[in-house]
């Protein structure tokens, strides 16, 4: 009997897709010779390339946050042609459940969310006390009765040599020096963003320590403006900095975060493609848990201050202040990150 093919629906964000990894290697583990393949917004879509057990990625052609109906009933009948016999829903959305009740997939696995019953046929319950993101996909590997596991492997990623070599020629990083990535943006809004002065003031305290190091700012379009405030106060240090926001594509920057000798990340979906490449990472958090969504790497640190009002989990500070993020010195992040340069010192 042939092995039966899976899909897997892809959640929305980058950093959602990186913790959903483990799922993956869970389904691999169980259904050793079936194609799994990843139904993801073009958004997520390269992220999931870079993962081992991915035999095909499909690009959803939906708009985000539009029902489209008909053409969910379009896409759904390709899908039918396919022939899968499992599908694994990880955004909890009825839009998104419908995909594989109408393409006719007889097992339809996910959280009961938005009151999918019927939709979702094989159902688990998030009204469990809140866990973080990689033991909650992970959990849909197993039945919806079975104890939670306490063994859930790290998400894992991989770039190849050549997919780094290409990136930094792209990006005009010299071969052979450190590079130091920052992601100073997160597209959640402003209050999860530590200063562009303070990611200014970290780029010269790594210059000074490597003048050869180049410090690479990643992000999307929308984080350009934050990348250029951050290259503008970082003085005679701007010549050595790239500013990449939205001049990569994600598959360029993921292959840049794999030949980084450290990356200093808000908590944004970059910091965990830098956990799931396994770089040193160090992960800034104000209004967000660190505990919800921590760093993973070998070498990685969660800074948080912690302070009384954090987590309000808000776009923009509601007290105006952004304490949580404006007290948090260089200085301190620096002292945690120059151990982890010291491999690219010598
Ligand atoms: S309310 Fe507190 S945790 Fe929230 S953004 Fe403002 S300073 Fe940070």
């Amino acid at each position: 009997m042939a092995a039966e093919r899976i899909l897997v629906i892809s959640p929305n964000w980058i950093g959602d897709a990186v913790m959903a990894q483990p799922l993956l290697q869970l389904l691999r583990q169980r259904y050793p010779a079936s194609p799994i393949d990843v139904l993801a917004p073009p958004s997520a879509a390269p992220v999931w390339r870079q993962m081992a057990e991915v035999s095909d990625v499909l690009e959803t052609p939906f708009r985000h946050g539009a029902l489209q109906l008909k053409e969910r009933w379009r896409y759904a009948r390709m899908l039918r042609r396919r022939g899968y016999a499992r599908s694994y829903v990880l955004p909890n959305t009825i839009k998104y459940a419908l995909i594989p009740w109408l393409a006719g997939i007889r097992h339809r696995v996910g959280y009961k969310g938005e009151s999918r019953y019927g939709l979702v046929n094989v159902m688990h319950h998030d009204d469990v006390p809140p866990r973080p993101m990689v033991p909650f996909y992970a959990a849909l590997a197993d039945e919806p009765s079975a104890p939670l596991r306490k063994d859930v492997p790290r998400p894992r990623l991989s770039v190849s040599e050549e997919q780094m070599r290409a990136a930094c020629g792209k990006a005009g990083v010299p071969a052979g020096v450190p590079l130091v990535v920052f992601a100073p943006g997160a597209e959640f809004g402003s209050a999860k963003r530590w200063p562009p002065e303070h990611f200014a003031a970290l780029a010269a305290q790594v210059l000074a320590q490597l003048p050869d190091a180049r410090i690479a700012l990643l992000g999307g379009p929308k984080d350009a403006p934050v990348c250029e405030e951050v290259q503008a106060a970082a003085g005679t240090a701007a010549a050595s900095i790239h500013n990449l926001a939205g001049r990569t594509k994600l598959d360029e920057a993921v292959a840049l975060i794999g030949q980084a000798a450290a990356v200093v990340s808000n908590d944004s979906g970059l910091l965990h493609v830098a956990s799931a490449l396994n770089r040193p990472v160090i992960a800034i958090y104000g209004p967000t848990d660190p505990d919800h969504a921590p760093p993973f790497s070998d070498i990685a640190a969660a800074l948080s201050l912690r302070l009384e009002c954090s987590p309000c989990r808000q776009r923009e500070c509601p007290l105006g202040h952004h304490l949580c993020m404006r007290q948090l010195e260089p200085q301190s992040v620096w002292q945690t990150l120059q151990p982890m340069l010291q491999p690219a010192a010598r």
